[in-house]
């Protein structure tokens, strides 16, 4: 977590109990996102929040609604969140900070227990996290009433629109009273977020932390031009040099589940994967056993791979390449924290990939030039069969030709000074 240093918790305006709890959570200093967005926000105004992954966004409105409305009995805050993971580590963000001063928090999510959900309801939150799907389900069956909510949360409005939770936002808006406070966060302004900004906030305030160079996570990023039938035995030989914990993101549920077979087949066990077709008891099983490291290795779809919050995971591994540029950023997100370097190794193939490769270079403003383009599949005939040639340049890290079983052979695709090009101008899209 990057804080700035020369600000304290104690100018942000905030009463001493708070300044106590944020002490005991052991947030040294305010991150920049935080130290903006606090007193705007305990000042009652709309705040719209840009900045990405990890920087602390959940504490920036957490803390200042809390404050805002700890003396007073109600619902008076609504947190929306895309995911049902993302909005259970968020109701226990708000539990911490709000327990203490005798305040409730109800979470809503699809795939828990209905009724259970309903009581918590009936017993009058104070703060109301949801994701947008299970609250129009409840606000249909008459289960709660959103007149008396005064701060409305949209968090990671990006990823909630891009989810297609559009409709459902506008409804549950709609029953929400216009003299309110509206806070939006969001990791990029997609245009679909400026609109629901225009439209449902008032004049909001702008925090837009820009990433610098300090602030900006040390990953080495690699790009591997393969064809989809060498994935795997390439992500074996990944796994099997890679000591730390890794996240694997594939394209679809099926693949989670399948890959993880695969992997367990030829003898890499500490494996587990989550989608969102799991029930909910499972997929909280495999997050916890991964967090506790349990497992290793996690196995995961775009969705469910933004809400876990783990943020020291070595290696961040694109099986598949993401659909969205964005995406790519917020799962190479997942590494390279703390300070720490962090790892992402890119599967691309050849003539299917190579414009979402572009779009991904081109969302930090980087142009891959025309001859970096990878050579398509005919062309790129297998050279040899060493093993080192697919990773040139990190020659340290690979693990001799004897650790892996025969059949892991890998066939090179490209050149490998093509591929050392590639890695460089993947190099400075985190910059
Ligand atoms: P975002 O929503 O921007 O992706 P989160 O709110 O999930 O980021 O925060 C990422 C991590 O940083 C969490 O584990 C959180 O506990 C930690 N964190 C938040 N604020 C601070 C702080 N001021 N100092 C240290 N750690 C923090
Ligand atoms: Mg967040």
């Amino acid at each position: 977590m990057d804080t700035n240093t020369n600000v304290s918790w104690a100018e942000l305006g905030l009463s001493k109990e708070m300044l106590e709890l944020i002490e005991k959570e052991g947030y040294k200093h305010p991150s920049p996102v935080q130290h903006l967005t606090i007193p705007l926000a305990l000042a009652g105004k709309d705040v719209l929040v840009s900045s990405q992954t990890g920087s602390g966004k959940t504490a920036s409105f957490v803390i200042p609604s809390v404050e805002r409305f700890k003396e007073k009995n109600g619902t008076y805050i609504l947190a929306l969140s895309p995911t049902r993971e993302i909005a259970q580590q968020t109701g226990e963000v708000f539990a911490k900070f709000a327990k203490p001063f005798g305040m409730k928090v109800a979470v809503c999510i699809g795939g828990a227990n209905m009724n259970e959900e309903k009581e918590a309801l009936a017993a009058s939150p104070h703060i109301l996290v949801a994701t947008p799907g299970r609250l129009c389900d409840h606000l249909e069956r008459g289960n709660v009433w959103l007149d008396f909510i005064q701060c409305l949360i949209f968090d990671e409005a990006d990823r909630m629109l891009e989810m297609g939770f559009a409709k459902q936002i506008d409804l549950i808006t709609e029953q929400i009273p216009k003299e309110r406070q509206t806070l939006m966060l969001s990791a990029t302004f997609a245009p679909a977020v400026e609109k629901l900004a225009r439209k449902a906030m008032n004049h909001p305030e702008q925090v837009v932390i820009q990433k610098t160079a300090e602030t900006a996570p040390k990953i080495e990023q690699e790009l591997f031009w393969i064809p989809e039938e060498r994935k795997l035995s390439q992500l074996m030989r990944i796994l099997r040099q890679e000591k730390g914990t890794c996240f694997v993101f594939v394209s679809t549920k099926e693949k989670t589940f399948q890959i993880a077979r695969l992997l367990i087949n030829k003898g890499i066990t500490d494996v587990t994967y989550i989608h969102s077709d799991l029930q909910q008891e499972h997929r909280e099983l495999a997050v916890s056993e991964f967090k506790s490291g349990k497992f290793r290795i996690i196995i995961a779809t775009d969705v469910m791979g933004r809400g876990i919050d783990v943020d020291d995971v070595a290696h961040v591994i694109n099986y598949d390449v993401p659909k969205e540029a964005a995406d790519y950023i917020h799962r190479i997100g997942r590494t390279g924290r703390r300070g720490q370097t962090g790892h992402a190794s890119t599967f691309a193939i050849p003539g299917k990939d190579d414009k979402s490769i572009e779009a991904i270079s081109k969302l930090r403003g980087v142009k891959a030039p025309p001859k970096d383009r990878p050579a398509p599949p005919r062309e790129a005939r297998p050279r040899h069969h060493d093993q080192r040639s697919a990773r040139p340049q990190t020659p340290k890290v690979v693990a001799p030709p004897t650790q892996a079983p025969k059949q892991e052979v890998i066939q090179e695709t490209i050149k490998p000074g093509l591929m050392a090009k590639v890695k460089g101008f993947f190099k400075s899209l985190m910059g």
